[in-house]
Order: C-alpha cells, then sequence, then structure tokens
C-alpha cells in the first residue's frame, strides 16, 4: 500500500509553487479542473519530440508507437472503469461531447413523439441541454427528478416518474455544485425495470470514487480526462457493446469507415465506429500516464485524504457567521458550496483571488439547481488529493477578512 504524504504529493505538481498576487497559489477549484502532475506534463512532451505520427494507419515506426500508446490507454481506461471490453470505450472530447453523441446517434434512433426521458434537478447544463433539444426535435418530454433541501434526490418522486414512456434517465453520479454523491445503482435498477436506459455523467465521481460499470449496470457513463489529472480535450464514452452495436454513427469521415464507395459505406467496428478523424492523440495517450498516476498515489488513500479535507472543511465553515452551506447530503465528495448573507459570491471570489486562493463562484453551469434553492449562485470550494488543512485555515482567513470587508 502507498504511504499518502500530501507534501511529497504537493511537489510533483509544478503549478503549485507559483504564486498569484504575491500569495503562495491555493487552489481550489478542482471540480472546474484538476492540475497535472509533472509525470503528465513530462509524457506530452515525451509524445511530440520522440513519436509524433498518426495512428492506426501507418506502418512506419512512429505510427506503430504512437498507435500502442493510443491503444494502451483505452485498456488503461477500460480497467479504470470496469468495463468488460476495450471496444466498449470510446475516446470523446469530453463529458460534454460523449452526451451530445449519445443523444444524436441513440437518442435519435430509439426517442419519439410521446416518449419520456429524466434528468434530475441537479444536473449540469451539459447533461440538460442535449436532451431538451433532441425532446424539442422528436415531440418527446423531460421530466425532472426533484432534490430536497439538503440536495439530495427524491427518491419516491423519481419511482413516479419511471413509466412505460420513459427511454432513458440522465443522471449524474457526483453534483458538481452540491458534490451530493446519488445512489445510481439503485437508480439504474428501477430504470431497468421500466425498461429504459441510464446514462450516468461521471463527470465529477471518477476521480473521487471507484467506478464499476459492470455493477453499476448502467448503460452509458461518461467522463473527462481534465477532471483526472489529465490533459483538456479527451474524455471516453463507456457503452455497453450490445446498446453500441445498435446505435447508428455519429460523424463520418476517415477511421469510422470499413469500406467506402460512392453507392455505399460500411462502418468499422466499435470503437472506431464512433472516432471518425484524427483523434486529439497526444492528450489521450497522456491520460493514461494520469490514470497510472492516480492508481499509483493511490485511489482509497487519496479518497480518505480528500474525506478529511471535506470533514475539516465543512466544520471550520461552519463557524463563519452568516455563512450557509448549500448541499448536506449524507453522502458527498470533497466539495463544500455556500452562501453568506449580504454578499455577492463573486465579490469574495474576486477578493479571494487577491490572496491567491481559487475558489469557483456563480451557478456551476446548473442555473436550475440555483433557481431550486433561489441563490443566484454559490462560492464552491473543491478539493484534490494536493490539498492541505492549511489551506483551508487560509481559506477561512480570507473570508473572514473579505466579509469584513463587504459587510
Ligand atoms: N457534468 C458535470 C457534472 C460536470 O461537472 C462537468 C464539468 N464541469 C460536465 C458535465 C462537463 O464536462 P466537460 O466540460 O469536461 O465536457
Amino acid at each position: 500500500i502507498p504511504v499518502f504524504d500530501v507534501y511529497a504529493l504537493r511537489k510533483q505538481f509544478p503549478v503549485l509553487e507559483r504564486e498569484v498576487k504575491g500569495k503562495p497559489l491555493i487552489y481550489l477549484d478542482n471540480a472546474a479542473t484538476s492540475q497535472k502532475p509533472a509525470v503528465v506534463i513530462d509524457a506530452l512532451v515525451q509524445y511530440y519530440t520522440g513519436y509524433n505520427a498518426n495512428i492506426h494507419r501507418g506502418i512506419h515506426t512512429l505510427a506503430e508507437e504512437a498507435t500502442a500508446a493510443f491503444e494502451a490507454t483505452r485498456e488503461t481506461a477500460k480497467h479504470f472503469i470496469h468495463a468488460a471490453g476495450r471496444e466498449e470505450i470510446i475516446f470523446t472530447r469530453g463529458t460534454t461531447e460523449g452526451i451530445n453523441l449519445v443523444a444524436y446517434t441513440w437518442g435519435r434512433a430509439n426517442v419519439g413523439k410521446g416518449d419520456e426521458i429524466i434528468i434530475s434537478a441537479m444536473e449540469h447544463h451539459s447533461n440538460i441541454v442535449p436532451w431538451q433539444i433532441l425532446c424539442e426535435e422528436k415531440g418527446a418530454q423531460l421530466k425532472v427528478i426533484p432534490v430536497d433541501d439538503a440536495g439530495e434526490l427524491i427518491m419516491e418522486a423519481y419511482e413516479k416518474l419511471l413509466s412505460d414512456k420513459t427511454r432513458l434517465v440522465a443522471i449524474t453520479h457526483v453534483s458538481n455544485a452540491l458534490g451530493t454523491v446519488n445512489p445510481v445503482k439503485q437508480m439504474i435498477r428501477s430504470a431497468h425495470k421500466a425498461g429504459a436506459l441510464v446514462l450516468v455523467d461521471g463527470a465529477q465521481s471518477t476521480v473521487h470514487l471507484d467506478i464499476d460499470v459492470q455493477d453499476m449496470d448502467c448503460d452509458f457513463f461518461v467522463c473527462s480526462a481534465h477532471k483526472l489529472y489529465g490533459p483538456t480535450g479527451v474524455g471516453v464514452l463507456y457503452g455497453k457493446k450490445h446498446v453500441l452495436e445498435a446505435m447508428p454513427v455519429f460523424q463520418g469521415g476517415g477511421e469510422m469507415i470499413k469500406e467506402v464507395t460512392f453507392e455505399k459505406t460500411t462502418y468499422n467496428e466499435l470503437p472506431y465506429k464512433y472516432e471518425a478523424g484524427t483523434p486529439n492523440i497526444a492528450d489521450t495517450i497522456v491520460f493514461k500516464t494520469a490514470l497510472d498516476f492516480i492508481e499509483q498515489t493511490g485511489k482509497e488513500q487519496i479518497r480518505q485524504h480528500e474525506h478529511e479535507l471535506l470533514q475539516y472543511a465543512t466544520a471550520a465553515l461552519e463557524t463563519v457567521p452568516g455563512l450557509k452551506i448549500i448541499g448536506r447530503a449524507k453522502e458527498k465528495t470533497s466539495l463544500v458550496s455556500f452562501v453568506i448573507d449580504k454578499v455577492h459570491p463573486q465579490d469574495i471570489g474576486i477578493l479571494l483571488d487577491n490572496k491567491g486562493i481559487a475558489v469557483r463562484t456563480g451557478h456551476h453551469c446548473a442555473q436550475p439547481l440555483m433557481q431550486r434553492y433561489g441563490i443566484p449562485g454559490t462560492i464552491r470550494a473543491s478539493f484534490a488529493a494536493y490539498n492541505t488543512k492549511e489551506e483551508i485555515d487560509e481559506l477561512l482567513l480570507g473570508l473572514e477578512k473579505s466579509i469584513k470587508l463587504l459587510v
């Protein structure tokens, strides 16, 4: 078992050495994107200096090396989320593209007039808008699972929404605005009983929880590398093989074909059927380095550390007069969203930045959720493996000083 040493871990992240506004950077915006360890940055340079080539087509050495590295990421990603086969791992640009791919292909083939798609009140815009577009086009209806005051989904309401009209349940595993971990396994069981498929948005969960798509039994799972200590511009769409096989193609072009004539084109096998054109080779290759980094650091150790940060931050923030934590679910990842009486979240965000502290303020791409709580937005501090209790102390100090200035 690797020993978890947060101070040693921090040394692996070059950006954590920089200063912002003359103060050491305190990066608490990890739910937006995580920082990258030196191994990931180095791997990117090694690819471009060592074996940059287009993949799958060439027979020369560089092309073979690049192809092998690219496919090695697929294998690692498969293990990371416990998929049954490599053909179930499709590389995308990220979570957003994964969801849109499913909406455009599976959605257009399987959703019709009068059908229903269920989402929840805590979805990120990227798990709302693609379904809205689909529903408008098809005359289908979007149904929304409500959330309670604590930020948990109301399960009785969900069960009532399910019917033989339900084609798909698209649900986030973890809320990016509240940190709530949703009971996806139970929800998937209910959806399947009703004859619906389930897409799980894993953008926030994959870095914090153990993902086992087979145990979960989801039909689709999507995530983004950049929230997993990896590069931007890469994500994974997992789909059950028989579901992906039955789906129409997405983009047309090179790589996704078997044979092209002007009369008829036949399509490539999975996963290439959904990977038209030259993919983001460099970042996909480097994504493996990021996943290996997480495994080597120790998923369980990271989770334990992040849990301690969550407990510590929650207790500390509760002592601030006028501060209210939004999202008090029993099961949460390492994220605290809050509002403060009489101050606008953005003003706090600016004052904290002056102290080198990076938090996210605003609606977190979840405007309907903010409307549910009757607030314009929150201040969100989200923690990664490299954050420390000392940083949370600084956040608290920064908040107290900012409130004094503003109120
Ligand atoms: N869903 C959730 C829950 C998210 O937190 C995010 C990223 N903020 C997304 C979807 C979209 O991910 P990406 O921007 O990487 O496509």
